[in-house]
């Protein structure tokens, strides 16, 4: 399966399912790893680098 957070594979016995309780209402359970995993890089320019000269 897919973990939901850092989108990479992981197994089941790594996995765990936590409820979303959203706002909107729209809510339902999520996969993701049982430990602590990082996020996607969805943001590349978080962190702006001086460009080489
Ligand atoms: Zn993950």
């Amino acid at each position: 399966m897919i973990c939901d957070r850092c989108e990479q594979l992981m197994r089941p016995d790594e996995a765990e399912q936590i409820y979303i309780d959203a706002a909107s209402g729209a809510g339902g359970t999520v996969n993701v790893h049982r430990m602590l995993c990082a996020r996607p890089r969805t943001h590349p320019q978080s962190h702006p680098q001086h460009p080489a000269r």
